[in-house]
């Protein structure tokens, strides 16, 4: 198994950054994700790391040794790729046998390793069917058991659950998740999706723009984001831009903040969860604005409202308990409140 390092790695197309000065390590035997929007650059570091392409500038080594300009078959490294690359006219047991195959392994130890594959990703019995007879999510375990098979040093996933749907989804990022950490296998994983990043990963990477803005736990990404950029991609908040006049801060030039920021504070972020709303006046808190509620959406679990108070629109959640004291309605004046903790203080 192995850890991965990249050192100030850069990659342009044709005289465009794809990726700039990245300096990241994982760790042996983490799962690893690379989160951010759509053209941040997180397919190019995968590639760059599995071979299939080469950096402009930088170091990446596997497991203590280089790796940067060796080819890919040589880096001992399983790819899945978003649309599984299968070979679709091939049975499961072809696909699942290839790689071995290409290296030359014995039969016996041919079928004993697929044997070994075929439990583990529950489709035993089905070796013989043609993968474009399977679902989506059968697929999508024989392209994992076909990077398995041939023990790689470690895992790199784009985007593998990006083709099922939500339900078969929720499913295989459970069953991807407990294959990885009983394997023990280095993983890094691709998404744009931060519901899946935050559920999966032991840490997470931020891209925004082919920079790596931050790296941290789940927890860490969503209650310390970096950047204003992370604190809006990971999770709702609400982000307000903050200045200072006569000696105190408000937000967006328009409501007093009765807190003290840190001077070179540029915005905060307040989770809608953390803001309170209610009929009554405000009672002992830092903050209690009078708005009116603008619409809500009832999600199941929770209820989500848009208050407007002083010109600035509020995005607030409350969970639907049996204790609830019902529901506020559009057009109703309500009260929202909340607390100094609540605020997070972003300097860019
Ligand atoms: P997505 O989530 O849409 O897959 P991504 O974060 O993985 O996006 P990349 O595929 O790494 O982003 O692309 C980063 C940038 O590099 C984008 O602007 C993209 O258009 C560009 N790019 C990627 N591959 C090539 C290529 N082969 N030739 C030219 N430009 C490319």
């Amino acid at each position: 198994m192995g850890s991965i390092v990249l050192k100030n790695i850069c990659k342009s197309y044709n005289g465009d950054l794809a990726c700039s000065d990245i300096n990241l390590t994982v760790k042996d035997g983490e799962f690893f994700t690379f989160l951010g929007p759509s053209g941040c650059g997180k397919t190019t570091i995968l590639r760059l790391i599995a071979g299939f392409i080469f950096p402009d500038e930088g170091t990446i080594h596997l497991a203590d040794q280089e790796v940067t300009s060796l080819d890919a078959e040589k880096r001992k490294i399983g790819m899945v790729f978003q649309n599984y690359a299968l070979f679709p006219f091939m049975t499961v047991r072809q696909n699942i046998e290839y790689g071995l195959k290409v290296q030359k392994r014995a039969a016996a130890e041919i079928r004993e390793k697929l044997r070994y594959q075929l439990e583990m990703i529950g489709l035993g019995g089905l070796e013989n069917r043609k993968v474009n007879e399977l679902s989506g999510g059968e697929q999508q375990r024989v392209a994992l058991a076909r990077s398995l098979v041939v023990e790689p040093r470690v895992l790199l996933l784009d985007e593998p659950l990006s083709n099922l749907d939500a339900r078969l989804r929720d499913r295989m990022r459970n069953e991807l998740k407990l294959l990885q950490k009983k394997l023990g296998i280095t993983t890094i994983f691709v998404t744009h999706d931060q519901r899946e990043a935050l559920t999966m990963s032991d840490r997470i990477a931020v891209f925004d723009h082919g920079r790596c803005v931050q790296v941290d736990t789940p927890e860490g990404i969503y209650s310390r984001p970096a950047t204003s950029f992370v604190a809006g991609f990971v999770g709702d908040t609400n982000l307000l831009e903050v200045n200072r006049k006569d000696g105190y801060w408000y937000m967006e030039n328009r409501i007093r903040l009765n807190a003290d920021l840190k001077p070179d504070t540029r915005y905060i972020s307040i989770r809608p969860q953390d803001i309170n709303i209610s009929h009554s006046a405000a009672g002992s808190t830092d903050h209690g604005l009078i708005g009116r509620i603008e619409f809500r959406e009832f999600n199941g679990i929770s209820t989500d409202y848009s208050i407007v108070s002083g010109g600035i629109r509020f995005k607030t959640s409350a969970l639907n308990t049996t204790l609830s004291t019902g529901a506020f309605e559009p057009g109703d004046e309500v009260t929202i409140t909340f607390t100094n903790g609540s605020i997070h203080e972003l300097q860019q």
